[in-house]
Order: C-alpha cells, then structure tokens, then sequence
C-alpha cells in the first residue's frame, strides 16, 4: 500500500483485516514517493518498518539543519530521514530531505533483518531544497 505522507502508523488493524479478506493473502506496508520510490517496508512487527539499505543509503538529519543526528544512548536517531538512492541510474537523487521526521533504529528486528528501522514521527513540510 502507498504512503508517502508519514501516515503509515494510520494503516489501522482495520484495513489489514479487510485487506487480507478481499486480496485473500497479507498486505505490507511501504513508505514511498515518486521522487525516489519505496524506499522501506513493513515486516508486521514491531512498528518499524525496514529501509531498503540495498538501494539506499539512509541519514538522518536536524530538520531545521544540515547537520547529522548522533545516535542516542537508546541506540536510535530522532530527526529527518534524508536518503540517496542508488539503484535509479536515469535519475539518482542524492542526499534528498523527505520531510518525514522518524525514529531511526539498527537494533536487530524479531522478523531476523538486520536493516535500520524508521518510525515515522511526523510529515513536516519543510521550506528548504530537496537536496542537500
Ligand atoms: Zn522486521
């Protein structure tokens, strides 16, 4: 399913159940946009979903700045999640501000990945440039 507006905490048991009746199979969440494309998915747990690592490259940065998130002593980074997309050769974006300010996590998921997680804490419509 589509979200590219920080809503995929709002994607109620509700839908996944009429979801899963109507397709008959499970459905995953997905965070997107077309500037760079689906960049993490959901694995149904934990209220993460995983960033595609194998095709980005994944910052997260002080949304009223430039400047990196040091990682907290709870092993997690709060702040824009700003990605550079490497598997678009006709149209790389590179170090491109989404907006989207998530809670990123390298902790190990129970699913078995190993990718940083992002909670999406909020969409802030930010006035800067797309890219850095
Ligand atoms: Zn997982």
């Amino acid at each position: 399913m589509h979200s590219d507006d920080g809503d995929a905490a709002d994607l109620d048991q509700d839908k996944h159940d009429r979801h899963a009746s109507v397709w008959s199979g499970r459905r995953s969440d997905l965070m997107l946009s077309t500037e760079i494309g689906a960049w993490a998915f959901g694995c149904g747990r934990d209220g993460y979903l995983h960033v595609n690592e194998h095709e980005f490259i994944v910052e997260v940065v002080d949304p009223a700045g430039t400047e990196l998130i040091p990682v907290g002593d709870d092993g997690t980074q709060t702040g824009e999640i700003v990605l550079t997309n490497l598997g678009r050769a006709g149209s790389p974006l590179i170090r491109y501000r989404t907006g989207q300010i998530v809670k990123l996590s390298r902790k190990p998921c129970k699913c078995g990945r190993r990718t940083a997680q992002v909670a999406v804490a909020a969409f802030e419509p930010v006035a800067h440039a797309a890219a850095m």
